[in-house]
């Protein structure tokens, strides 16, 4: 039933919304630094961070281990928060130069787990930008879950209020096809559905999602 409702809900959302193309970045690296610079921010705002990066002539590693944190703070402002991102990104990429030489590549070799459990462990990354980082930058499949999925997977009578990430992450994987186009879709149109529809307060009317049973009286969290 609930791998009847969750492909479903995939089709209904591809049909209204097609392909969303995520992650938007032109190279790995890119995909990583606007997945840690995204935390509590709209994308306008990555955008404009990452624009400065590459402005500067910053967007690699090497380049971004090496910078001054001051100067990266400065170039991040508009991503919100600069002076808590810039020292994440130092975070990561003192993680990936101590132990991994600063080569992306190094990190292909790891298995899904144990490069999630490293990712975890750096200081400033959540569950949501690791995994972010892994299925977007690493084409590995683990589905990311943010709070537009919970609202949605809630309102559908998919799971419990007040679950958490994990259980929300485990509903997912657990009964879709393990496939990395189908989680970075599906990840992307419920972000889709969730800004433009599915809010705090619920706009049903017209969703793609509305001829599916739901009830607005769930909470979400
Ligand atoms: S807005 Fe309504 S129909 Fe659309 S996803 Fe949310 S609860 Fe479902």
């Amino acid at each position: 039933m609930i791998k009847q409702i969750l492909n479903e809900i995939y089709q209904l959302l591809f049909e209204r919304f097609g392909p969303q193309h995520w992650w938007p970045g032109d190279t790995q690296f890119e995909i990583i630094i606007g997945a840690i610079l995204a935390q509590n921010t709209n994308w306008t705002n990555v955008e404009k961070a990452i624009t400065n990066l590459k402005a500067a002539d910053c967007l690699n590693p090497e380049k971004l281990y090496h910078l001054d944190i001051s100067r990266l703070a400065e170039l991040i402002r508009p991503a919100g928060y600069f002076n808590i991102k810039a020292k994440r990104l130092k975070s990561f990429l003192n993680w990936l130069f101590e132990n991994y030489d600063g080569k992306l590549s190094n990190l292909e070799s790891l298995d899904t787990i144990r490069l999630r459990d490293e990712l975890l462990a750096i200081k400033g990354v959540g569950r949501e930008t690791a995994d972010s980082i892994l299925l977007y930058a690493f084409n590995r499949p683990i589905f990311v879950v943010d709070a537009y999925t919970a609202r949605v997977a809630v309102r559908h009578g998919l799971i419990e209020p007040g679950a958490d990430y994990e259980q929300l992450r485990e509903l997912f994987q657990s009964n879709l096809p393990e496939n990395v186009q189908l989680f970075n879709e599906y990840h992307a149109l419920l972000v889709r559905v969730g800004h433009e529809f599915c809010r705090p307060k619920a706009r049903c009317p017209g969703c793609p999602l509305e001829k599916l049973p739901h009830n607005l009286d769930a909470e979400y969290f």
